[in-house]
């Protein structure tokens, strides 16, 4: 079984290298770096000068010698890039591209939260606007969020948002108790636990990565069996790569694939849920980037007291490997 990974309009190839010479072109002349998230369109991330998760896109975001960086991803990873680099520009093709799981909990709902547990220390994940990371003592990202609870002292308590199925995988694997949040990203969500039997059953031979975002069901089936890997997409990759197996079935965002694809080639990779398609990152296309590099636009800032705030906790975060 092959995936057909969507483009929100399919160009011909011809098209495709004639806008990736185009964005390359205005990189170049307007010393721009442009990331790309792991679940950008295949024709984005294959003009971009970085492919990866939040949490190494925003390491190269905050190493980056160029004076401007267009993200191609949705817009708290935007944000948080304008966050780490105060004095460069930063561009986003598509202001609209948001996040349904950064949706879930606003800076009002933190504070009132945090109000109820006066001394707790608030782990954000990176999913959330910048207002909610200001409210927030770290940040983390599904690639160390692990390492991130393990950090903070047995003792304190901690309130963990907004993905109430991390937060749940987060208890399990770090054995403390948590108080979630109980927001969700609808995309993973929406892997159901019957998508993962089904390909238990047809695909016994291959191994199955699930991320930690996905539905509670779906992950706890995966608990109790050697071939289920419950990884961010960072460790996906790495996972593929290192293993001696050659078929593996993902339970994330379909993105992915093209970059699993890419970086092993020799190994076959299918999705457990063709639906499992995020309709913001697929916002941005190549014709969106190339204008968005030809007319400079459309600029993300953070307010700077907002920013200031937001800054230590997303620092902690890329500090923790
Ligand atoms: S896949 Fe989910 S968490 Fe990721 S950007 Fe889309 S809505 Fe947000």
């Amino acid at each position: 079984m092959t995936t057909q990974l969507i483009s929100p309009r399919a160009l011909s190839p011809r098209r495709v290298r004639e806008l990736q010479v185009e964005v390359r072109a205005l990189a170049r002349t307007r010393d721009a770096v442009i990331l790309a998230h792991n679940y950008q369109v295949p024709e984005v991330q294959d003009v971009a000068d970085f492919v990866g998760d939040s949490l190494g896109l925003s390491r190269e975001a905050a190493r980056t010698d160029e004076a401007a960086i267009v993200f191609c991803g949705v817009h708290f990873m935007a944000e948080t890039a304008a966050i780490l680099c105060p004095d460069k520009t930063v561009l986003m093709p598509d202001l609209d591209a948001g996040c349904s799981l950064a949706a879930s909990i606003t800076a009002d709902e933190l504070r009132a939260w945090k109000a109820q547990h006066p001394g707790a220390v608030v782990v954000s994940y990176v999913n959330t606007t910048a207002e909610v990371k200001a409210e927030s003592d770290y940040c983390c990202t599904s690639g160390n969020a692990k390492q991130v609870i393990e950090a903070i002292p047995e003792e304190r308590e901690i309130l963990f948002l907004p993905d109430l199925y991390l937060g749940v995988w987060l208890e399990r694997v770090t054995g403390r108790t948590l108080n979630v949040w109980l927001g969700e990203c609808h995309v993973h969500a929406g892997i159901r636990p019957q998508d993962i039997v089904r390909w238990q059953e047809e695909a016994p031979d291959a191994e199955l990565l699930v991320h930690p975002e996905c539905g509670c069901a779906s992950q706890c089936m995966a608990f109790g069996n050697e071939r289920t890997h419950i990884l961010g997409t960072e460790g996906m990759i790495r996972f593929a790569r290192s293993s001696p197996k050659r078929r593996f079935l993902v339970a994330t965002e379909t993105g992915i694939l093209h970059r699993l694809r890419k970086e092993a080639p020799e190994k076959v990779f299918e999705a457990v849920s063709e639906r499992a398609i995020c309709k913001y990152m697929k916002m941005i296309t190549l014709e969106k980037l190339r204008d968005s590099l030809r007319d400079w636009r459309y600029v993300v800032t953070v307010e700077p007291e907002i920013a200031e705030r937001a800054r230590l906790a997303i620092e902690r975060m890329v500090a923790i490997a």
